[in-house]
């Protein structure tokens, strides 16, 4: 007997196979189901990924999306049987899935798809997530975005009351639009630990879900799937994020704020938007044999165990603490990231977590030789490659841009500014991610 559950015969069927005796058990948060003819076979479904349990026809039907050899797929069974235990069986499987956001039937997402992100492939992979939320009785409301700043706008004044969380099919961008979105309501201080936010990768850049699979042990292709999982499964977890500021306006960053090499190849490499997330790349090669360097000053305030987060930065136009470090001169790269992966090919702070109250501070100072920016490039989460270069876990930081015209990026968007800062706000909000230990 486990947890509520001891095990039973039913009649089981996987899939479209035949049906055969069986037995099914649920033991340290697996679901076993064994064959009980000759052949004796086995199926192994971990609890936490369980998106749906439902009584029909006499039936009780498993919905899973399980890892079975490597990777992800959607796996149901169905038992037939004894009523009261199928109906005892499927009170105490329901009771282990999280629904955020309220019951089954209750669970509303609104979701904004930018129809151009990425190579043009948000709607298709939107396609895969919606036929498995629909199994998992998840109902929701898209729209399709018609410009840059439309989330955003619609957010910020949209009636939440009938949805459980709001999700951004596409890449980082919308994301950061999506959670700004939110942050400008003017109920957002209510919400913000309530209110589920949750991302279906879509985008060219997608950084901020490439981090949360790196973190799940999941692969990066089974990102749709998990996706997919997360959202069914509606398990809410604490996420962080960047308040930042600059000299005219506040905003958040769940990615980061970068200056220099990074968002130069960011930005300008948006010509050969067709070439996907490689188009950086190919123009950080042609950086490198040519590298440019950007002047100004970093400060920043080291995170410890005992000052992890501050409640307010300084004054933009006030000296920062005597507490905070400041580093001058000319940098190749500057940036303050919450992620661990900054595209599919690059981990960069292979430490960063979801909800780890830290900001990385990676600085790379000029100069630089072409050997020495190549084994970065090879390598760029390598802490010891050069005196030049460093990361530091900060809980704030401020960049101070001599050029406005450098670029700049906010979540690998671009940022004009001559002043930007930012602290971690830890946790600040809700994200729909299915973190388990298994
Ligand atoms: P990608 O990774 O492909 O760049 P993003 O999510 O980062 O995808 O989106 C890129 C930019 O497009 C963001 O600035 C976002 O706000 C903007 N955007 C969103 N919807 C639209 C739209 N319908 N047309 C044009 N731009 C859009
Ligand atoms: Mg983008």
């Amino acid at each position: 007997m486990i947890g509520g559950f001891s095990g039973a015969e039913y009649l089981v069927k996987r899939g479209k196979s035949p049906w055969f005796a069986g037995h099914l058990e649920v033991k340290h948060n697996d679901i076993i189901v064994t064959s009980r003819g000759r052949n004796v076979s086995e199926v192994i479904i971990p609890v936490s990924c369980l998106i749906s349990v439902t009584y029909r026809n006499s039936k009780l039907i498993l919905t899973s999306i399980p890892k079975i050899d490597y990777s992800r797929s959607v796996v149901e069974i169905s038992l037939a049987g004894e009523a009261q235990s199928l109906l005892k069986l499927s009170t105490f499987l329901n009771s282990k899935i999280p629904k955020a956001g309220g019951a089954q039937e209750e669970r509303n997402l609104l979701v904004y798809i930018n129809p151009f992100a990425g190579t043009g492939v948000a709607l298709a992979k939107w396609d895969v997530v919606k036929k498995i939320l629909k199994k998992a009785g998840v109902r929701t409301h898209v729209i399709r975005t018609k410009s840059q700043n439309h989330a955003l706008n619609h957010l910020r004044k949209a009636d939440l009351s009938e949805y459980s969380g709001v999700v951004s099919v596409s890449g980082d961008g919308l994301a950061h639009e999506v959670l700004n979105g939110m942050y400008g309501r003017d109920d957002w201080n209510q919400i913000r630990n309530k209110f589920n936010f949750g991302i279906v990768p879509g985008g060219s850049g997608n950084a901020i879900h490439c981090s949360l699979l790196y973190q799940m042990k999941e692969s990066f292709n089974d990102e749709v799937i998990v996706s997919a999982l997360n959202l069914a499964r509606g398990k809410s977890v604490d996420a962080d994020y960047i308040m930042c500021e600059t000299e005219n306006r506040k905003f958040l960053s769940m990615f980061g704020v970068s200056w220099g090499l990074i968002p130069d190849c960011d930005i300008n490499s948006e010509v050969i938007r067709w070439a996907g997330f490689m188009r950086v790349y190919i123009f950080l090669i042609l950086r490198l044999l040519s590298p440019r360097y950007y002047g100004g000053r970093v400060h920043f305030l080291p995170s410890n165990d005992k000052v992890k987060e501050i409640p307010e930065l300084p004054k933009i136009g006030d000296p920062v603490p005597k507490n905070w470090t400041t580093v001058e001169g000319d940098f190749l790269i500057v940036y303050a990231c919450k992620q661990s992966w900054l595209d599919y090919s690059t981990i960069f702070v292979p430490d960063a977590k979801l909800d780890d109250g830290i900001i990385y501070l990676v600085v790379c100072r000029a100069p630089l030789s072409l050997r020495e920016s190549i084994k970065l490039l090879l390598n760029p989460s390598a802490r010891d490659l050069h005196s030049n270069i460093f990361i530091v876990p900060v809980s704030a930081f401020r960049i101070e841009i001599n050029n406005p015209n450098d670029p700049l990026t906010v979540d690998a968007e671009k940022l004009t500014c001559h002043t930007v800062q930012g602290r971690i706000v830890s946790p600040g909000c809700k994200m729909l991610v299915n973190l388990t230990d298994k």
